[in-house]
């Protein structure tokens, strides 16, 4: 794929870049490994401060770095200025936080023969981040500022259709303050992954991005022994139950499935409907989808953009004339427009089987698929049934249902009437072939730290241990 930014609304090509040789990526490793030796002598006072900078860097220059998202992968300009707000709440929660989520823990000395015993969590290096482009400043936010707060150094290399979004994070912590080499860009290829990863001055790798990615990504990890979080994809089930508010349900599948013009993860996808309210919730639903504004990603009006790449419309469009070869039903939507760019409209199909590919695989646009289901435990089985395991949904008034969904729905996160979402309070990741590991919270931070083991015995002085700058 050419490191290129292309306007999705027009399909012109508006910028190409070389892609960085491989002289100057070895220079980014080398100033990645020097700053992690400045990084980690850094007081976490210090690094905090800096972090904040990076806050108030990312409201200052909020509306140009939106601009820059919407023209390079076509979100809304509203939707872009919301990532970046959030992007500024994330680094402030870690510059505030951190302090306590790095503090020594003490241990129960006694029970371990020790006069002290404690957890200690300190960095263990520079971080390749391999990021998509679907929420280009957030997905690397969600990492640089946990990983840059526990006093790891971060080499990002982004999706290469938002270059311009990626040179502006590789300078945003230098300018904000931190040591150079703490985070940078390379702007190069999937292809030149292997060898960065090889290096062994790069300590672990994490990975936002598709299933086929993270295969390759953890097979290289594995053998190399370095540590990965994998962030994949995920069909995300969203289950509506008789007892639900039908109408704030049906608005809010609306959002959950077209917000990000249909390309997150944790969109809900499917959508699992009881059926004596089949008929009530669809109608609702379908109305809804088909009313969306789709248009122009800078005007403010615009509900649904284009999707991101030409590759990426064409797969949709492949995997609902599938369905609908297949015998599935049209409730809206379906039809390509005949316009420059890589437009997709709102589309909603039912009677879906397991032949169609709709059923297993994710689709990465605003394409919802709706099931009928008879029973708890039909929405379980058929909410559960795809090899994903990101996000669920479930939307019932019955306490007990509730309680059930939380813990039967297999999945890293479960949202009980309402949407799911990413909080820098609350972990986040999945589970299946969604990957492994957690971003975000305290959990998220520690990721990329090694654990480590503090026991002090009788036999001499303890002065020193319980005070550290990492
Ligand atoms: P993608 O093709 O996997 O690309 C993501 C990143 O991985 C890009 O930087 C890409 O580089 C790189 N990449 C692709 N193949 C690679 C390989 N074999 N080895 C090393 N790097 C590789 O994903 P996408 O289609 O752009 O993004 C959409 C996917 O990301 C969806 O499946 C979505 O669900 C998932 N996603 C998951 C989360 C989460 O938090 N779980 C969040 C957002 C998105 P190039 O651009 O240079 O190819």
């Amino acid at each position: 794929m050419p490191i290129a930014t292309t306007d999705p609304a027009t399909g012109e090509v508006r910028r190409t870049y070389d892609e960085m040789p491989s002289d100057r990526v070895d220079a980014a490793i080398a100033a990645a490994d020097r700053g992690f030796t400045a990084l980690r002598r850094t007081p976490v006072a210090q690094r905090a401060r800096w972090m904040a900078a990076a806050a108030d860097l990312l409201d200052a220059e909020r509306d140009d770095i939106a601009r820059v998202m919407t023209t390079e992968m076509g979100k809304t300009y509203a939707a872009a200025k919301a990532e970046a707000a959030k992007c500024a709440t994330a680094c402030r929660y870690y510059a505030d936080n951190a302090e306590r989520f790095l503090a020594d823990e003490p241990a129960d000395a006694a029970a371990v023969g020790a006069r002290r015993a404690l957890v200690r969590y300190q960095p263990i290096g520079p971080v390749l981040a391999v990021m998509p482009w679907n929420f280009p400043l957030w997905q690397v936010i969600r990492f640089a500022a946990p990983a840059l707060m526990a006093g790891n150094t971060g080499l990002l290399k982004h999706a290469s259709n938002v270059p311009q979004t990626a040179l502006w994070l590789g300078e945003l912590f230098g300018r904000a303050g931190f040591p150079e080499g703490a985070f940078g860009t390379l702007l190069v290829g999937s292809s030149a992954v292997e060898r960065i990863l090889t290096d062994p001055r790069v300590r672990a790798a994490t990975l936002t991005g598709s299933e086929p990615a993270g295969r390759s990504i953890a097979a290289i990890a594995g053998r190399e022994l370095k540590k990965t979080v994998l962030e994949l994809g995920g069909s995300d089930p969203f289950v509506v139950m008789p007892s639900a508010d039908l109408d704030r349900a049906a608005e809010v599948a609306t959002t959950a499935r077209c917000q990000n013009n249909g390309q997150s993860c944790i969109a809900a996808k499917r959508f699992v409907v009881h059926a004596d309210v089949f008929d009530a919730f669809s109608e609702r639903f379908v109305d809804r989808m088909a009313a969306l504004r789709v248009g122009d990603p800078m005007d403010e009006r615009t509900d649904v953009g284009p999707l991101a790449t030409e590759r990426g419309r064409d797969e949709v469009a492949a995997q609902v004339r599938d369905a609908v070869e297949r015998g599935a039903r049209l409730l809206c939507g379906g039809e390509v427009p005949d316009r420059p760019g890589w437009w997709y409209p709102p589309t909603v199909v039912t009677d879906l089987t397991p032949r169609m590919r709709m059923w297993g695989e994710e689709v990465f646009g605003p394409v919802a698929g709706l099931y009928r289901v008879s029973s708890y435990d039909e929405a379980v089985e058929v909410a559960n049934g795809t090899s994903f395991g990101l996000g669920a949904n479930a939307w019932t008034r019955d306490p007990e249902e509730q309680e059930r969904f939380a813990t039967d729905l297999d999945a890293g996160s479960v949202f009980v009437n309402g949407m799911t979402t990413s909080f820098p309070e609350l972990p986040f990741g999945g589970v299946r072939n969604s990957g492994y590991g957690r971003e975000l919270s305290a959990l998220g931070m520690r990721e990329f730290c090694n654990v480590k083991t503090v026991w002090v015995g009788e036999g001499g002085p303890s002065a020193g241990v319980g005070s550290h700058a990492e």
